[in-house]
């Protein structure tokens, strides 16, 4: 098949641990690569950022990115870019005019409205199949006034979802706010995101700790991943003699020269009760987390809501623990008393308990990091391709009515 994978903000090519590169980055080039691998011609399209970035770079063998010219040539924050969406979808619809694709993915609501923008353009539009990544009305819920996301996402994103040939949710909790948005259930198919299970694995080189206990938290500084509820977690069972410190990696929004997320996370851990065992590693490669996630007893995740989470999947393939607040990706992914322990989102006192508990009893934490391992197991990336491919051929035959009498089908066994 040719694919053309869409993901306006999130390019594969992106130094992840950003405030907008993350689990989408992460999941649009494994996903791409798994695709290749599996036979199938990828594309991948994403907004330009650098007026010095080639056209078409290559991604793997089989997958190629193409950098679209469509607003300004740097960054511009994800919240701040549909306006540049028709010119994302004019320029696929230009290269599709040399590189029919049988099937479109569109990530993230902004690469659906181009998407559906532009396969309208074509003469035999392919059908668009969707993954949300993040949904506005969940954002907005418990963010309220904080979200910066444009109007227009109130009305944009359900359309993207009831007029998409078929949509991708990455878990159960996502397809049920998909099926309140209007998106007929039919559509929907859910696939989790997944995980490199050779790069994360639980044997290999550790971080070294300097106190007895190590946790960890990994992940976007975003206000909702809920870093300041870990910190205060681990502050506090520092306070009452456990010797345990918590290392924080990823970074925050640094497109004005500071970044005030860390900022803020430095002042909390300041004003904490154990500033001097709390460390904000900042943003770091995917390449040494293994190091840092083997280092660590147990691994933090206490978000206020979180669409999919592929950090516990990284610390399960590692064979670590996790504790997690009970919301979205995380009710699937991580086994309450079998993998992790699940707590309610924005509960200090609760992750202190859950991580005590965990620190406390040597047996159980080895027990749960197997368990952890065997459960990641079902999340390769490899098997994720292989859904998603299933998914596709499934909406292609759906559009295309009779599958082995029309051009679209045929175009499947390309
Ligand atoms: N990540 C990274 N470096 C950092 C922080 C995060 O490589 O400094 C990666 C992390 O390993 C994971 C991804 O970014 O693969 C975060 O994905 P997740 O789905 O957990 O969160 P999202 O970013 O989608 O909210």
């Amino acid at each position: 098949m040719r694919i053309a994978m869409v993901s306006e903000h999130a390019s594969p090519l992106a130094a992840l641990g950003g405030v907008d590169a993350g689990g989408q980055n992460v999941h649009v080039a494994a996903l791409s690569t798994e695709l290749a691998r599996r036979g199938h011609e990828v594309r991948v399209y994403t907004r330009r950022d650098d007026p010095d970035a080639p056209e078409r770079v290559p991604l793997a063998t089989g997958v190629e990115v193409v950098h679209v010219t469509a607003g300004p040539a740097r960054h511009v924050p994800k919240d701040d870019m549909l306006p540049a969406m028709p010119a994302l979808a004019a320029g696929m619809a230009a290269d599709w005019s040399g590189w029919e694709p049988d099937i479109v993915h569109s990530h993230f609501w902004m690469s659906g409205v181009a998407a559906l923008d532009a396969v309208s353009t074509l003469a035999a539009p392919p059908p668009v199949v969707h993954t949300f990544h993040a949904l506005g009305v969940v954002k907005r819920r418990h963010q309220g006034a904080a979200d910066t996301s444009p109007a227009e996402r109130e009305w944009l994103e359900p359309d993207v979802g009831r007029r998409a040939a078929g949509v991708i949710a990455t878990c159960s909790d996502e397809a049920f706010e998909l099926k309140k948005l209007g998106v007929p259930s039919r559509n929907i198919t859910v696939i989790p995101c997944g995980v490199d299970l050779a790069h994360f694995t639980p044997q290999g080189p550790r971080d070294e700790r300097t106190r007895r206990h190590r946790v960890l938290s990994v992940g976007r500084l975003v206000p909702r991943k809920g870093v300041g509820t870990a910190i205060e977690a681990v502050a506090a069972l520092a306070d009452e003699g456990l010797d345990v410190e918590l290392v924080i990696v990823g970074g925050g929004d640094t497109s004005d020269g500071r970044d005030p997320e860390l900022e803020r996370l430095a002042e909390i851990a300041r004003h904490s009760a154990a500033p001097d065992r709390i460390e904000l590693r900042g943003q770091l490669p995917q390449a040494v987390l293994p190091e840092l996630y083997r280092s660590a007893d147990v691994v933090v995740c206490a978000p206020w809501y979180e669409p999919f989470g592929i950090v516990p999947l990284e610390a399960m393939a590692c064979g670590v623990p996790v504790v997690a607040s009970s919301v979205g990706g995380l009710i699937d992914s991580v086994v309450d008393g079998v993998t992790g322990r699940h707590v309610p989102p924005r509960d200090a006192t609760a992750v202190a308990e859950a991580i005590r508990t965990l620190l406390l009893d040597e047996p159980t934490r080895r027990q749960y990091g197997a368990n952890g391992r065997r459960r990641a197991a079902r999340y390769a990336w490899s098997r994720i391709a292989a859904d998603s491919e299933r998914s596709y051929r499934a909406t292609i035959a759906a559009v295309s009515g009779a599958p082995s009498m029309n051009r679209r089908a045929k175009g499947v066994a390309r």
